[in-house]
């Protein structure tokens, strides 16, 4: 049976992961997304790219950056300011994924 934790949560969203199967969900705005745990990587990694791209670095308060999701039909559309504060929440999160597989290390 699954066992959710939380990793960070913010008044902008949350992501909580399964202690055993590894599934993550990542919500933010009005958007919930379910990845399995190896495309959280994938994910994060994305979403870093698009923030290190010029045009989204000196973006407008527009609604223009489009992030694909494992459903063709369905993207994340978002401002420049709103992809920022994404990829805090998945750093977060994967900070806190990164120390707790360091604690399993030394647990051995
Ligand atoms: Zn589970």
């Amino acid at each position: 049976m699954c066992e959710p934790i939380t990793l960070f949560e913010s008044r902008d969203g949350y992501v909580v992961r399964c202690k055993h199967c590894g599934y993550t969900q990542v919500a933010f705005g009005t958007t919930l997304i379910n990845i399995e745990m190896p495309d959280f990587q994938i994910f994060l990694e994305m979403v870093r790219k698009i923030c290190n791209e010029d045009e989204v670095r000196r973006g407008e308060d527009v609604k223009n950056i489009l992030i694909p999701t494992s459903c063709h039909e369905i993207f994340i559309i978002l401002t420049p300011a709103e992809v920022f504060r994404l990829l805090i929440i998945l750093e977060r999160a994967d900070d806190e994924i990164k120390a707790s597989q360091l604690f399993h290390l030394f647990d051995k």
